[in-house]
């Protein structure tokens, strides 16, 4: 089953259904899969990419002018 993760590295929040695309905590988008090779999220505290090894997170939070905000 896929998770979905907040790509921000400063942020912990993840959701298990796709209601949503941008984290309400801090705007970022949510991910479901490995931006390197598209491998499937399936653990909320995995940090790195089970089948290449990529981090999932960004390596730094987007500037403010790049996020959704929910107001
Ligand atoms: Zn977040
Ligand atoms: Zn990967």
């Amino acid at each position: 089953m896929a998770i979905f993760v907040c790509e921000n590295p400063e942020c912990g929040n993840f959701r298990r259904d796709a209601k949503q695309a941008y984290c309400e905590r801090c705007g970022h988008k949510f991910i479901s899969k490995c931006r390197k090779c598209g491998a499937a999220i399936t653990s909320s505290i995995q940090r790195q990419c089970w089948a290449c090894g990529a981090p999932y997170k960004l390596s730094a939070p987007l500037p403010p002018e790049l996020l959704q905000r929910h107001s």
